[in-house]
């Protein structure tokens, strides 16, 4: 700027220059990139803001106050176990368990979750800045940092506008897992219909807040267009839209005032709605994802023995798990009791429990809020576990409930005359002790006793691998193989007794503890390396459990036969001599795949039997229970008449995969349930069952 004064007009001059300084003033701080807040608002809007804000701020801390008695978390604690803070921040920040079963909506949830997270922040960060570092004297809100602030939220809001829209056309198509139709035939509550406003208000609050944000900016960019705001490129498009239709100026500003309010309302509602609506689990979900703990369907709860009645007896984990639900459908949809027809859904149970949560019902549980049968359909598969986004723990409450319900003598007529044979005989077939090893008489050469004898390898045979006659075979397949390999094994004869993983899992918790007293101590005389057992369900207990009861072994100690024997091939103690040639199929067991995490080694020893394995759609962590877990195996059908049974469901499945030689299992129970199956699906010349060492017996021999 050049200053030229003249002489005599000296006065004049002076105040040229002082207005042409006010001017270049007015056109720098116009161009410096950053706005003000509350623009053009009346002091009396501005103060009715900030007390709307503190109204709104107030009832948000008086739900979570709430919240946080209703789970008497400050009271007991979370849990007796710790928190995983850093799995659940590891789970959050990647979606793993939202993305498990759908790629799509875990990125619309991603979308959601991070734009919405990003929003927040900057409007946290604009609040720092006016109301400390203003005052203060540094005002950092300008500049680059506004610029690059304004093209994040920018990106960011228009990903959450995405994904709002993905996740509202995934709802509006419904489909099972969001279909709040019940299965146990129980009146839909009205809360049902309640929870799909809930859901559809969740979602156009969002997409209203996202969506008026922009047009707030937009509106704002239109009164003068400054050149900077193309930082925020949604804005600049929409604002240049405006100003082209001839919004702009101070119409521009009256509609970005009107707006404003528009906006802050709902928002201001929207945060003090959080700890009441379905908005809810932006708390509870991180928390019981935090929470779970991931070792409890397999080790379930010592404690209480007695189990739940009221939801007085809750863990605070449990009460949390029932607000945490998202109504997603995922268990709803994988249940194999649902899929079955019988009156349980995993999802109905966690909401009927959280109705009579909110509603404060203090009375039995049973059978005003849950019906028994729905408890006693119940595999106890982990599915429901497994595929939760948020961690919900189904399994180790439907037990605990069962617990009760064995408690207060209110059991399933055939599960009871199990509990009485498994107590007076020590196995659930009711026969004598000595019968359990008949057919070791008929091995070439008889297995050690390992009660008298020390053994490398002490073989807990189980119940359905030692006494039903279907099953002896196998398990005379499998001694074959061990004495072939030159294994030093042995057996406890008539020592042993049912290890009680399916006792534990329908409820009869005296029994498990007398059980597993019983072979602890028995076992803690003998002189042994490993414990090997072909049932998955004895190899969970003995492997998980036991040790936690006192047995005086490690759980890597345990060893199921699938393992045992490719360990067998890999060190050249067997070898393959006639490599079969076949085409086969693979059936997980829940216990041993879902629950323990054996999925390859089954199927390397069965590519190794040179079978071609092709995967059913449902295997490894997804695979569908047979039916038998959680004692179901002992119980009289809950499913209408007519309904196919979750095996026979599982030999359609295996049968969609074309021309198939075998059925391939690993898991005593699901020989007796396939069997059955094969023939009563009409599949009976389609397809054999074969299990793992009968394979590998035929595959070595010769
Ligand atoms: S454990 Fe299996 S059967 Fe039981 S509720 Fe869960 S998915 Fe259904
Ligand atoms: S319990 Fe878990 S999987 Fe089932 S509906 Fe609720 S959030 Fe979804």
């Amino acid at each position: 700027m050049r200053l030229d004064l003249d002489e005599g007009d000296g006065r004049a001059s002076a105040s040229r220059l002082r207005e042409r300084l006010v001017e270049d003033v007015r056109e720098t701080v116009a161009q410096t990139p950053t706005r003000t807040i509350f623009q053009s608002m009346a002091p009396w809007e501005v103060g009715l803001f900030y007390v709307l804000s503190f109204v709104s701020t107030a009832i948000f801390v008086w739900g979570c106050f709430r919240l946080v008695q209703r789970y008497r978390l400050q009271r007991l604690g979370l849990r007796s176990g710790s928190l995983h803070i850093g799995r659940a921040v590891r789970v959050i920040v990647t979606h793993s368990w939202i993305r498990r079963q759908s790629g799509v909506v875990g990125f619309a949830h991603a979308a959601v979750f991070y734009g919405f997270l990003v929003l927040f922040a900057g409007t946290t960060i604009l609040a720092i800045d006016d109301h400390i570092a203003k005052p203060l004297g540094w005002d950092f809100w300008r500049g680059g940092f506004y610029e690059g602030y304004s093209l994040f939220l920018d990106v960011f809001g228009a990903a959450m506008l995405v994904g709002l829209v993905l996740l509202g056309i995934r709802r509006a198509r419904g489909g099972l897992r969001l279909d709040y139709a019940r299965i146990d035939g129980r009146p839909v509550s009205p809360k049902r219909s309640r929870y799909q406003l809930d859901d559809w208000v969740f979602l156009w609050a969002l997409l209203y807040l996202g969506a008026t944000g922009f047009l707030l900016e937009s509106f704002r960019i239109a009164i003068d267009r400054p050149a900077f705001e193309v930082w925020s490129p949604v804005g600049y498009v929409t604002g240049s839209a405006l100003r082209a239709i001839g919004i702009q100026g101070a119409a521009a500003n009256e509609l970005r005032h009107m707006t404003w309010w528009f906006h802050s309302l709902v928002a201001l509602a929207f945060v003090a709605a959080i700890p009441f609506t379905k908005a809810m689990h932006m708390l509870t979900s991180p928390t019981a994802v935090a929470a779970r703990d991931q070792t409890v369907s397999r080790k379930l709860p010592d404690e209480p023995a007695t189990g739940y009645s009221t939801l007085a007896d809750f863990e605070p984990t449990h009460r949390l798990d029932l607000d945490a639900c998202t109504k997603c459908g995922r268990c709803h949809e994988v249940c194999p009791a649902r899929a079955s027809h019988m009156p349980l859904s995993p999802r109905d149970l966690i909401l009927d429990l959280r109705e009579a949560q909110s509603a404060g019902f203090t009375g039995n549980l049973l059978p005003t809020v849950l019906a028994p049968e729905t408890l006693w359909s119940c595999m106890q598969c982990n599915a429901c576990v497994d595929v939760c986004p948020v961690g919900i723990e189904h399994v180790p409450v439907i037990n605990l409930l069962r617990r009760g319900l064995v408690e207060a003598g209110a059991i399933d007529g055939q599960l009871q005359a199990v509990f009485e044979t498994v107590y007076s005989s020590g196995n659930s077939f009711g026969e004598h002790k000595r019968k359990r090893t008949r057919w070791v008489k008929e091995l070439e050469t008889e297995l050690p006793d390992a009660r008298k004898t020390p053994v490398d390898v002490l073989w807990y045979l189980g119940d359905y691998a030692s006494l039903e006659p279907r099953n002896q075979r196998n398990s005379q397949a499998l001694a074959q193989l061990l004495q072939r390999a030159g294994v030093d094994v042995g057996c406890i004869y008539d020592g042993e007794r049912t290890a009680g993983n399916d006792i534990r899992r329908a409820g009869e918790e005296g029994l498990f503890r007398n059980l597993a007293a019983d072979n602890i101590e028995t076992l803690s005389g003998c002189d042994f390396e490993r414990i090997l057992t072909s049932d998955p369900h004895t190899y969970n207990t003995l492997r998980n459990e036991y040790p936690r009861l006192g047995a005086p072994w490690q759980p890597n100690q345990v060893v199921h036969h699938t393992v045992f024997l490719l360990e067998l091939l890999r060190t050249g103690k067997l070898t393959i001599n006639r490599p079969l040639g076949r085409r086969g199929t693979y059936h997980d067991p829940c216990t041993l795949g879902r629950l323990n995490g054996t999925f390859e080694e089954p199927r390397e020893l069965i590519r190794r039997c040179g079978i071609d394995l092709v995967e059913m759609p449902r295997n490894m962590s997804n695979s569908f229970c047979c039916g038998a877990g959680g004692g179901r195996i002992w119980m009289k059908e809950t499913a209408e008449p007519g309904n196919r049974r979750p095996s026979e469901q599982r030999i359609d499945e295996a049968r969609s995969l074309g021309d198939l030689d075998y059925f391939i299992v690993a898991c005593p129970k699901d020989v007796v349930m396939y069997e059955d199956a094969i023939k009563t699906s009409g599949h009976a010349d389609h397809i054999e069952l074969k299990e793992v060492s009968q394979l590998l017996l035929e595959a070595t021999s010769g």
